[in-house]
């Protein structure tokens, strides 16, 4: 019998409630819930069930265990729990889905409410969460002081002593393992190496408000200069707003809504000072929640306007180029040699699930004189590195990208683009892991070297 039942049937009993499935009831929106019609669409889609064969470990079966516990038919134990962590929250089940259930909601919803009495997440994981995700993230002076902790680690000869004398081997191999790929990290973001202004080449046709990100900042600056170059090129005025901040997509993702909706705020109003007509992103892991913050901020009466007009105007930098920008020539490298480049390219399961962009990546690709463009088997599927989940779900992560690194191989790629930094260094532990010599890049970097400019 459900705890979580305040009267028993018929006895008229009162019984303890489990203060988890309270919340639970509280926060799941009845609606979605009983939108699912559990016709199974979904579940080819989705990789934690193409992985294991378990429908427990599937969006209609997660969907099933949310409904049991709202209905008070079950209570939220430990398997509930680790059911709604092993979900990568790819959000690949949504465009399956003929009856529209917005599943990402449902399981924000669902980790929002166990985040709070959650007891089986890893000391670890938990400290992790609080001091990234409250002390750093949110506060991008932080951010690049971290990144300048970084960059004097790696170029001071310190990560050479700490790999050698085996410090390395005391933390989880996953672990180890991501220290080893890491890119250079800049104790400089964008704006402190071009400055926040920057005008168009040739005819004007709009102003671009670059969305720089966090971690995007100080692990990969070089990418948000030349994201600047590329909009310039297209014909946009681009302009760095300096207050934005961190998006808030690990902490709505993970059980902190109430961050995300402070982070929010911040940025409508940072964007809204410097009257954009866009808004590009470069991560598709930040455009998939600029995007929804109508409906992160719709509770929100004050708010809810100027949320709408945040959301409507965000777009990743490769749908911006091709429906709106003057499409730049791009040829071969200098650099590429005699060798026939042959690229590919992994979605960002955000930017195609959430932000239903898959074709304006492929457009560019396609355009670059000299370069064969190759599709990747499954390229929609999740490498696993979804957030923080490389880090939280090892297991499952691994698992996906050996089968993610196998499709790569029947390519025969050069190269493999992504377009979202988590995406980038999951491709390139990849690589690692297997031994490869493909350059993983950024589609945003890729470009730029074979960028003609304007006179
Ligand atoms: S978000 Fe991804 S992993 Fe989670 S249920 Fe949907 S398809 Fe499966
Ligand atoms: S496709 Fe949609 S309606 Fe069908 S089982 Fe999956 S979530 Fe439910």
């Amino acid at each position: 019998m459900a705890e979580n039942r305040q009267q028993s049937a018929g006895t008229g009993t009162i019984t303890k409630l489990n203060p988890l499935a309270e919340k639970l009831q509280l926060r799941l929106d009845e609606d979605q819930l009983t939108n699912c019609m559990r016709c199974g669409f979904c579940l080819p889609a989705c990789p934690t069930f193409r992985e294991t064969g378990i429908e427990a470990e599937s969006p209609r079966g997660r969907i099933a265990l949310m409904k049991a516990v709202a209905d008070g038919l079950m209570d939220p134990d430990a398997a509930f729990e680790e059911q709604m962590n092993h979900c990568l929250g790819c959000r690949a089940c949504e465009p399956a889905c003929p009856a529209d259930v917005k599943y990402g909601q449902l399981i924000e919803q669902a980790r929002d409410a166990i985040e709070d009495h959650t007891t089986s997440h890893r000391w670890w994981v938990k400290g992790l969460r609080k001091t990234m995700f409250r002390g750093v993230f949110p506060k991008q002076e932080r951010m690049q002081l971290l990144g300048r902790a970084m960059s004097l680690y790696q170029r001071s000869g310190l990560q050479r002593l700490a790999r050698g004398s085996g410090l390395m081997k005391l933390l989880p191999s996953h672990l180890a393992e991501m220290e080893a790929i890491l890119p250079p990290a800049s104790g400089q973001g964008v704006i402190e190496r071009i400055g926040d202004r920057h005008r168009a080449k040739g005819e004007r046709i709009g102003t671009v408000g670059l969305f720089r990100g966090c971690i995007m900042d100080v692990m990969f600056t070089d990418t948000n200069v030349k994201t600047v170059e590329l909009l310039t090129e297209a014909g946009f005025d681009v302009v760095i707003p300096k207050a934005q901040q961190c998006c808030g997509a690990l902490h709505a993702h993970s059980g902190e809504p109430e961050e995300a909706r402070s982070l929010a705020r911040g940025n409508i109003e940072a964007f809204k000072q410097a009257g954009v007509d866009y808004i590009a992103t470069n991560a598709g892991g930040c455009g998939a929640i600029l995007v929804e913050y109508d409906h992160l901020l719709h509770e929100d009466y004050k708010w809810e306007a100027d949320a709408k007009w945040f959301a409507s105007r965000v777009m990743d930098i490769s749908d911006l180029l091709v429906r709106y920008g003057r499409i730049p020539r791009f040829l071969e490298s200098a650099a590429d040699g005699d060798k026939q480049v042959r690229i590919t390219y992994q979605d960002s399961c955000h930017l195609r699930n959430v932000m239903r962009s898959a074709d304006a990546p492929r457009t560019l690709m396609r355009q670059i004189e000299g370069v064969a463009y190759v599709e990747l088997p499954e390229a929609d599927r999740c490498c696993g590195s979804a957030g923080i989940y490389n880090i939280t779900q090892p297991e499952m992560a691994a698992s996906l990208l050996e089968g993610k690194m196998a499709q790569v191989e029947t390519t025969g790629a050069t190269h493999v683009l992504t377009s979202n930094p988590g995406c980038l260094l999951q491709m390139k532990l990849g690589e690692h892991r297997c031994g490869g010599s493909r350059q993983v890049e950024h589609l945003v970097d890729f470009l730029h070297e074979r960028l003609v400019k304007q006179l």
